[in-house]
C-alpha cells in the first residue's frame, strides 16, 4: 500500500526538460528553475504529467537527507578557492552559498528472490605453533616459538533460496562519473520518502532503465549471497563462488541521493559547475584562475618598477656630480628591471594554471 504523504508526488511536480543539455527532472510546480543547474540554460521545458515522457515517476522508496550543511559548503569553497591563483571574484563563498540548488539523483533500489546450488572453496584461519633451535654466541642453544597464520580450504556445495533487499545499482548513466568525482553515499542513511524531505529540490529522473541495471543488481546480490555462504559454513573466507541463480519476484523502487549544485561565473562570464555531495559534503569543480586580476597585479608590480626605475636615474645623473650614487642609481635601476620582469608571473601562473584544468574532464 502507498503511504498516504506520497500520493502528492505526481500532482506537486511537473516533469521539465533542458533543452540545453538534455538533462529530465521532476521540480516542484510551485518552484520552478529560471535556469538549468546542470548548464545553466534558461531553454526549460515543462510537460504535464501523463505525456509519454513521464516514466518512472512513481514516488521514490527512501530518500538520503542532506546532511552536509551551509557552513560545511562554506567551508569548502573556501578550501577549493584557495588551490586557485588568482580566484575569479564571482567565487566567494556568499556567492556561492546564495545561488545553492538542491538535487536529487536517483539509484535504484530492487528486491527480489534467488534460487541456487551453489559450490565453493570455503577458507578457514588456523595458526601453527612451531619452535626453531638458535644458537646465540656465549650463551649457547635456545629455542624460540614461531606462530605461523594459514588458511586451510575445502570444499563446499550447498542449495540456496533467500530474498534480498534493496540491492542498489545505479539509475543514470553519469551515476559512476559521478561518483568518482564526489564519492558514494551510505545508504543506510536513507529516511522513508516523505514530500518535506524534498521540500523544494530538483529530481532527476532516471534514464538508466531496469533492463540496463539488471547486470549490477545481479553483482550485488552475487555478493551477498558469497557472503551469506561463508557465514552459514562458519568460514573465514571464500573463493571460486559459483552458482546459476534463477530470479524471481523482482521489485524496483528508487531511493534519491543528494547533491549541492552552484556555480561561479569566470572571466569570460561561463558559468562553471561546483557539485557537494550532500551527505559528506566532497566537492567537485573546475578551477579557473582570473586573468584579469593577474593583469592587475602585473600593473601594479610594473608601475612600482617604472616608478623605481625612474628614481634610480635621476640618482645616477646626480652621480655627475656626486660620483658614489652612480653606483647607488645602477644597482636601483637593475632592481627596478628584474621586478618589471616579475610583474610577468602572475599572468604566466594563471595561463598556465587555466591550459593544466582544461585537461580535467567537465561533464558529469
Ligand atoms: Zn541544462
Amino acid at each position: 500500500m502507498m503511504p498516504e504523504s506520497t500520493s502528492d508526488w505526481a500532482t506537486s511536480r511537473v516533469f521539465a526538460i533542458c533543452h540545453g543539455c538534455d538533462w529530465r527532472y521532476l521540480v516542484p510546480a510551485d518552484a520552478v528553475p529560471t535556469r538549468c543547474p546542470h548548464c545553466a540554460s534558461p531553454d526549460i521545458e515543462l510537460l504535464a504529467p501523463g505525456t509519454a515522457q513521464f516514466r518512472h515517476t512513481a514516488p521514490p522508496e527512501s530518500v538520503v537527507p542532506f546532511a552536509a550543511g551551509a557552513e560545511v559548503v562554506s567551508r569548502q569553497v573556501v578550501a577549493f578557492a584557495e588551490e586557485i591563483p588568482y580566484p575569479p571574484k564571482d567565487l566567494s563563498p556568499e556567492a556561492l552559498v546564495g545561488r545553492v540548488q538542491r538535487l536529487f539523483v536517483p539509484m535504484w533500489l530492487v528486491d527480489t528472490e534467488a534460487e541456487s546450488l551453489w559450490r565453493a572453496e570455503v577458507g578457514f584461519n588456523y595458526e601453527v605453533v612451531s619452535h626453531r633451535e638458535r644458537y646465540v654466541d656465549g650463551g649457547g642453544w635456545h629455542t624460540q616459538e614461531v606462530r605461523e597464520n594459514r588458511v586451510r580450504w575445502e570444499p563446499r556445495v550447498g542449495r540456496l533460496v533467500r530474498h534480498y533487499d534493496n540491492i542498489a545499482a545505479p539509475a543514470l548513466t553519469s551515476y559512476q562519473a559521478l561518483e568518482r568525482v564526489l564519492g558514494g553515499y551510505d545508504l543506510r542513511a536513507a529516511v522513508r520518502y516523505d514530500p518535506a524531505v524534498l521540500a523544494d529540490a530538483l529530481v532527476r529522473v532516471p534514464d538508466r532503465a531496469p533492463e540496463a541495471a539488471w547486470a549490477d543488481v545481479q553483482v550485488g546480490v552475487r555478493q551477498r549471497a558469497q557472503d551469506e555462504c561463508r557465514e552459514a559454513v562458519g568460514a573465514d573466507h571464500v573463493q571460486d563462488f559459483r552458482w546459476s541463480p534463477s530470479y524471481s519476484g523482482s521489485n524496483w523502487t528508487l531511493s534519491l541521493l543528494p547533491i549541492y549544485v552552484t556555480h561561479y561565473r569566470d572571466d569570460e562570464g561561463v558559468a562553471q559547475r561546483i557539485l557537494l555531495n550532500g551527505q559528506t559534503g566532497r566537492l567537485y569543480g573546475v578551477k579557473r584562475g582570473s586573468a584579469a586580476r593577474a593583469q592587475r597585479r602585473a600593473l601594479t608590480i610594473g608601475a612600482v618598477a617604472l616608478v623605481i626605475f625612474v628614481l634610480s636615474l635621476m640618482v645616477a645623473l646626480l652621480g655627475l656630480l656626486l660620483p658614489p650614487l652612480l653606483i647607488v642609481g645602477v644597482l636601483g635601476a637593475v632592481l627596478a628591471l628584474l621586478i618589471g620582469a616579475g610583474a610577468l608571473i602572475p599572468i604566466g601562473r594563471v595561463a598556465l594554471f587555466n591550459r593544466r584544468q582544461r585537461n580535467i574532464p567537465v561533464e558529469v
